[in-house]
């Protein structure tokens, strides 16, 4: 990608305001269509609170569709990794019950 100065004017003919999955899949398919776009993200990219640890089916057949869903999937966790919910009385007490997740 060109570097350009700063303080260069900007022009497109679609400005998103913010980088989230709604954002980056319009800058996607936006960009499959061969429309130039920009995505504005006013936060500096650093994750405080992980907002996505399970991807639905629906979701990763648009991953898939923009050859991003290998990356995807091993993003985090290994393939092998259990993704099951458990709910406990505290952190190391007794589980009250497990909801299964396959990996
Ligand atoms: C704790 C938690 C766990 C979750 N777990 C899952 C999960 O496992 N699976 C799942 O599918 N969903 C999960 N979700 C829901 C999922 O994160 C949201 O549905 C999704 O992030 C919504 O995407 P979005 O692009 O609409 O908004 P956001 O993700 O909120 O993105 C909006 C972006 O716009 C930026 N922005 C806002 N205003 C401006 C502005 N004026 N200018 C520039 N940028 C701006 C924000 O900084 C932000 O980056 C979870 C949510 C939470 C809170």
């Amino acid at each position: 990608m060109a570097k350009r100065p700063a303080d260069a004017p900007l022009s497109t003919s679609v400005l998103i305001a913010g980088a989230g999955p709604v954002g980056l899949a319009l800058a996607c398919e936006l960009g499959l269509r061969g429309i130039d776009c920009i995505v504005a993200e006013k936060r500096d990219g650093k994750l405080h609170v992980p907002k996505m640890s399970l991807v639905s089916a629906g979701s990763m057949e648009y991953c898939r569709r923009w050859g991003i869903s290998e990356q995807v999937r091993t993003a985090v966790w290994s393939e092998n990794h259990a993704l099951d919910f458990v709910y406990r009385e505290t952190l190391a007490g007794r589980a009250l019950t497990r909801i299964k997740i396959p990996a």
